[in-house]
C-alpha cells in the first residue's frame, strides 16, 4: 500500500502515521522527522534547512525531492510507504509522480485529515515530543504518566520552536498558500479520501482503516 497523509499541521498525521505502518506493515516517511534528524546530527542538509524550520517556512524543494528520492530507494519501502508531511507543494506532488514512475509504482490514495485553524492551535501549542525517540504528547489531551519524562523512554519532553503560537499561525498560512492546492491536485487524479480529523485519534484511525477494508 502506498499512500500519502495531507492536513494541516496538527491534523495528527504523525500519530495516525504510527499505527498505520504497524498495522499494513509498510514504512513511515516523515520529511519533517528526517529534517529534524539532520538538524540534531548537525549535517549539510541539517544546517542549511534549520533556518527555514524554525521560522515555519518550507525547506527548498530541491533539498526535499533528493531526500525522499533516496529515501524511497531503503528495501524497507518494498510493501508500501506512507508518505507524512510531502509533498508540500505541487511541484513537490509532480517531482513524486516522476519518482514513483521511475521507480514503476502509483500511489493508491491521498487522505486528508480535515481540522478546524482553532483546533491546529490548540494541539500544536500544547505538544509536546520526546527528545530522545520522538514520541508525541499533549499537555492536556495527553499527558505523559510520567510529566514532563516520556512514558516509553525516559526522555525529556520538550516544545518545539515551530510549535511556539506566532510559528504556528505563520506554518498555518504556509499550508493554505503552498500546500492545501494538493486537495484540488489529488482530487483530480481520483485518489483523494477525506477524513474527519477533529475526532478521536482512536476514532480518526478506524475511519481510516475503513478507506481500506
Ligand atoms: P508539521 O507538524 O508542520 O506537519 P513537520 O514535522 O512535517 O511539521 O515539518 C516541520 C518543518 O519541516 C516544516 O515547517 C518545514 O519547514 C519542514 N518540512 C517538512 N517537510 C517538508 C516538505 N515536504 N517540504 C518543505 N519543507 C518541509
Ligand atoms: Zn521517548
Amino acid at each position: 500500500m502506498r499512500l500519502i497523509l495531507l492536513g494541516p499541521p496538527g491534523a495528527g498525521k504523525g500519530t495516525q502515521a504510527e499505527v498505520i505502518k504497524e498495522k499494513y506493515s509498510i514504512a513511515h516517511i516523515s520529511t519533517g522527522d528526517i529534517l529534524r534528524e539532520n538538524v540534531k546530527s548537525a549535517t549539510p542538509l541539517g544546517l542549511e534547512a534549520k533556518q527555514f524550520m524554525d521560522s515555519g517556512k518550507l525547506v527548498p524543494d530541491d533539498l526535499i525531492v533528493s531526500m525522499v528520492k533516496d529515501r524511497l530507494k531503503n528495501p524497507d519501502c518494498i510493501n508500501g510507504f506512507l508518505l507524512d508531511g510531502f509533498p508540500r507543494t505541487v511541484n513537490q506532488a509532480d517531482a513524486l509522480e516522476k519518482m514513483l514512475s521511475e521507480l514503476g509504482i502509483s500511489l493508491d490514495a491521498a487522505v486528508l485529515l480535515e481540522v478546524s485553524d482553532q483546533t491546529v492551535v490548540d494541539r500544536l501549542s500544547g505538544r509536546r515530543t520526546c527528545k530522545l525517540c520522538g514520541a508525541i504528547f499533549h499537555v492536556k489531551f495527553r499527558p505523559s504518566a510520567k510529566g514532563t519524562q516520556c512514558e516509553k523512554c525516559g526522555g525529556v519532553l520538550y516544545q518545539r520552536d515551530d510549535d511556539k503560537e506566532d510559528v504556528i499561525r505563520r506554518r498555518l498560512s504556509v499550508y493554505y498558500e503552498q500546500t492545501s492546492p494538493l486537495i484540488k491536485y489529488y482530487e483530480e487524479k481520483g485518489l483523494l479520501k477525506r477524513v474527519d480529523a477533529e475526532k478521536s485519534s482512536d476514532t480518526v484511525l478506524t475511519l481510516i482503516s475503513e478507506l481500506f477494508g
